[in-house]
């Protein structure tokens, strides 16, 4: 049985192909029959979601994408549930995700490239950080980029919202992706979300840079001593403004990372930075 609301939105909207697998479902192009635009209709399992207790996840990927409109942010345009299914009608970003981006440019990016990138990235979740949502799962994969090459962050299931708060004012929940996840998170002993968003922020920009991991191995153990360390190699090839915001932004002891305000006004933003001013 589909609820009415499902049903108007699957009337409403004609699907096509499949832009991307995600945990709970598939991700589809679709056509909105009155108007003829283009957009993305992430299509979630009920009974996967349930049998992963990840209700709560979805709820949250919505209320949060509900707070949000910004150039440099995937926006939720409509939802409908059907007793099956869950559907998020999202603005359709085709460009794919950064990741094939830096794969199809010979595994890393010329530093311009990088940076007019990173730029907008860091414009997107600084705007999340004022609207007081951290993303907590910001990689490569959750990165996409429109056909223009301008940058849309998507994917907030893990997201965190000021109710998320602990009494202490802390995040409490370890959760993101090895390879991104900030030192502190992995502590266990509370962390600021928005300090541990600008640690993965500077392992995309690292990975954009110099074409590969900062922290990496096969052995989580040893992956993680290697963050907590955080002794990333940083080339001596790169511009001695890409390697001192690098060694900034990745410095393992949170109270001593550079700030979002500090990153764009250091010196290697800033060239050529043209940022997005309201209303957007
Ligand atoms: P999950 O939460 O399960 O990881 P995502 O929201 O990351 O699901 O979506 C899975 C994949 O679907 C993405 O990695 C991307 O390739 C594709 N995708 C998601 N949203 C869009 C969108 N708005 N436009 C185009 N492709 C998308
Ligand atoms: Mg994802």
């Amino acid at each position: 049985m589909v609820s009415d609301g499902a049903r108007g939105l699957l009337g409403a909207y004609e699907l096509g192909r499949t832009l991307g697998e995600g945990n709970f479902g598939k991700v589809k192009q679709a056509r909105h029959r009155g108007s003829g635009g283009q957009f993305a209709v992430k299509i979630m399992e009920r009974a996967r979601v349930l049998s992963q207790r990840a209700d709560e996840q979805i709820c949250r990927e919505i209320a949060t994408l509900k707070l949000l409109a910004h150039p440099n942010v995937v926006r939720l345009h409509e939802v409908a549930a059907s007793k099956t299914k869950i559907y998020m009608v999202l603005e359709l970003v085709n460009g794919g995700e950064l990741l094939d981006r830096i794969a199809a440019s010979e595994g890393k990016l010329p530093e311009q490239e990088a940076r007019r990138l990173f730029q907008q990235l860091v414009d997107g979740v600084s705007y999340c950080h004022e609207k007081g949502v951290c993303h907590r799962d910001l990689k490569l994969e959750n990165v996409l980029v429109d056909r223009k090459g301008n940058i849309k962050i998507s994917d907030f299931g893990l997201s965190a919202l000021p109710q998320h708060l602990g009494n202490d004012g802390l995040l409490h929940t370890t959760c993101g992706s090895p390879n991104y996840i900030a030192p502190e998170v992995l502590q266990n002993r509370g962390y600021d979300g928005s300090l541990s968003d600008i640690w993965s922020c500077g392992v995309i920009l690292y990975v954009m840079l110099v074409g590969h991991l900062p922290f990496d191995d096969r052995n989580i153990v040893v992956l993680y001593q290697k963050i907590f360390k955080g002794d990333a190699q940083i080339p001596e090839w790169l511009s001695p403004g890409a390697r001192n915001l690098l060694r900034r932004i990745l410095e393992p002891y949170p109270a001593e990372r550079i700030a979002m305000a500090e990153i764009k006004a250091h010196p290697w933003f800033q060239e050529h930075y043209v940022p997005v001013l309201p209303p957007y």
